[in-house]
């Protein structure tokens, strides 16, 4: 792997994408996009770190933001804990750090919702710190080119590959980490076959050479996800929805439309939700998270009153204040078109 560094460095420089927080080296701007890039693709990625940098576009303007204003900012990307991190991590380094972001490892380690992994991205990209990025792209070039079969998914092949890609890391250590990075998104791909005529390491990449590129890294069969059912209550009162917000488990915090397990039939629906005026079925959507896959069935309903248990904003409310997460956006949708 070492003869590969250069390499790896010279085909970055001439093929690295124009991407916005690249436009100079900002640990702010590398902060937010690494944690938004840890859930969803550059190319969406792009859309919502432009729209965050133009309302929050320091480390002040991060710790001073309210929570719903953020979690608006956040909505559609998910794992919303991520973006309240954020705040939280700005808030100390305004109180600890005089509003200036960290230069050194273990103090960008130190700030909540950072990782090894997005400590060791800002340090290397930023300051030429000697830590790697190790995310599964990196792991995956690294075995073929190295010809190992090992499973990836075990932390200790990710810790000792860490290990491994730091012995080696030039001066230039956040255009080597990019750069591997980079080559294991657009050219060594995880599904599908590696475009290795493509790729500056194919004459030392043992698993080309070998013909073995496609069976590295070990497949992992993936394990059940469970399977929940809901049925949503979309009640509408006058002018206004209801809302509430959910209080333990996954997407805590987070606004919802009200909701119960299981499919609930028309008859059940009227007696759970009383005063109704008319009830009809909504429609339906399946949402998968990483270890959870919901069904989820709704209703319409329409009340004489508000009741007291919800929350009730109009449509144009929730769409500028309340941020819903993507699992509900469909039947927010359905709404808006009624
Ligand atoms: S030669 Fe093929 S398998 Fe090897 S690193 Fe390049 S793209 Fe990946």
């Amino acid at each position: 792997m070492k003869n590969c560094v250069t390499l790896i460095l010279n085909w970055y420089q001439e093929y690295k994408r124009d991407l916005p927080w690249r436009k100079d080296i900002n640990p702010y701007h590398v902060w937010i996009s690494e944690v938004m890039l840890q859930q969803t693709r550059i190319e969406s990625v792009i859309q919502y770190y432009n729209r965050f940098m133009e309302r929050v576009p320091d480390i002040k303007s991060l710790s001073e933001i309210s929570e719903d204003e953020l979690l608006k900012l956040w909505e559609g990307l998910g794992y919303y804990s991520r973006a309240r991190n954020l705040r939280k991590a700005a808030i100390k380094i305004m109180e600890k750090f005089d509003g200036i972001f960290p230069n050194q490892y273990e103090d960008i380690l130190s700030l909540p919702g950072i990782g090894e992994y997005t400590a060791g991205a800002i340090s290397s990209i930023c300051y030429n710190l000697p830590h790697a990025s190790v995310d599964g792209n990196v792991m995956r070039v690294y075995c073929r080119v190295c010809n190992l079969d090992l499973d990836i998914s075990d932390l200790n092949v990710k810790k000792d590959i860490k290990e491994k890609v730091e012995a080696i890391l030039p001066i230039e250590s956040g255009d080597f980490n990019q750069g591997i990075m980079e080559l294991g998104e657009v050219i060594c791909l995880p599904n599908g076959i590696p475009k290795c005529n493509e790729c500056p390491l194919q004459y030392h990449c043992l698993a080309h050479l070998n013909g073995c590129e496609s069976l590295i890294p070990r497949k992992i069969s993936k394990k059940e996800k469970l399977e929940e059912e809901y049925t949503l209550f979309l009640i509408k009162c006058g002018e206004k929805y209801a809302l509430h917000k959910r209080v333990d488990g996954l997407l805590k915090n987070m606004w919802e439309f009200p909701n119960m397990e299981g499919f609930l039939t028309f008859d059940e629906v009227k007696e759970k939700v009383p005063g109704t005026l008319r009830v009809e079925m909504g429609i339906t959507n399946t949402h998968i998270f990483t270890h959870k896959k919901w069904y989820m069935n709704s209703y319409f309903i329409e009340v004489k009153e508000e009741l007291s248990e919800y929350s009730w904003f109009s449509l144009d409310e929730i769409e500028k204040k309340h941020a819903l997460p993507t699992a509900f956006r469909p039947f927010f949708d359905y709404l808006i078109k009624k």
